[in-house]
């Protein structure tokens, strides 16, 4: 696995999927993770409605529990919404902010993921910051530009690699089964990690950048193996506790 001067990660998002009863899923996910060497961190991201269960479920295990998506204030008359603050003190260590379905069915802009990854930071939370070009823009060429435009405008304030984790998804990659080859992986990942140089000096070698859109464990070692791809962003292989330690198991 390519290397950043962080571990790998393997954080998988159930996305609006889960009941009481994936308890049971996530037990196998730690019974299962712990015949591995421990070389890559674990990430579970649930549902809100199952954070504080699972962190209570996952203590002790190593396995990190993460929120989908936070506010950016910390309290008020938001209905609906749950603030960093929420995630951490139901157990939560990270929240993925930025996700391309938060983008694309919410409207959401680089301006609110910046204040959504900041509130992060302010909860004492590692933000997984997604970013990720269309396939208009890809076939247009317009990949490395959305990229660097999104990582600009995406990106906290006084960004330091310490809590931070980017994840590269091709939206046209998500939930679809369609991947792009590991050269197109290649050149996005290596773009990012200049560009996060550019604006965090030597700290920019410190964050990891994941790939996520339709990994699975069949193709799971070769994404894993290009240069710079630090881990990886599971969706739908990540709700069967088989397939996602599959894919764990590729990258440790
Ligand atoms: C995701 O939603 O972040 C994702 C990568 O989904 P999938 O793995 O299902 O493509």
């Amino acid at each position: 696995m390519a290397a950043s001067l962080r571990r790998p990660l393997v954080a998988g998002n159930w996305k609006m999927n889960g009941l009481k009863a994936s308890a049971a899923e996530l037990g196998s996910i730690m019974t299962g993770s712990a015949g591995l060497s421990g070389k890559t961190d674990l990430m579970v991201c649930p549902p809100a409605t199952l954070i504080s269960a699972f962190a209570g479920q996952a203590r002790g295990s190593g396995i990190a529990i993460g929120g989908q998506d936070c506010h950016a204030e910390a309290a008020g008359a938001f209905t609906g919404d749950i603030s960093a603050e929420m995630l951490k003190d139901a157990g939560a260590s990270a929240v993925i902010v930025g996700h391309s379905e938060r983008r694309t069915l919410h409207q959401e802009t680089d301006a609110e993921v910046q204040a959504k990854a900041q509130a992060a930071w302010r909860a004492g939370l590692m933000a997984i910051v997604c970013i990720g070009e269309t396939r208009a823009e890809r076939e247009a060429g317009k990949t490395l530009d959305v990229l660097g435009r999104q990582l600009d405008g995406s990106l906290p304030n006084g960004i330091t690699a310490a809590n931070l984790v980017v994840a590269y998804e091709p939206v046209w990659a998500i939930g679809t089964g369609l991947t792009p080859t590991t050269l197109q992986i290649e050149e996005a990942h290596v773009a990012l990690r200049r560009a996060l140089a550019e604006s965090l000096g030597e700290a920019g070698a410190g964050a990891p950048i994941l790939y996520g859109g339709s990994v699975k464990p069949g193709n799971a070692a070769e994404i894993l193996k290009v240069r710079e791809v630090g881990g990886a962003l599971v969706g739908g292989a990540s709700l069967k506790a088989q397939d996602f330690l599959a894919i764990v198991r590729a990258a440790d």
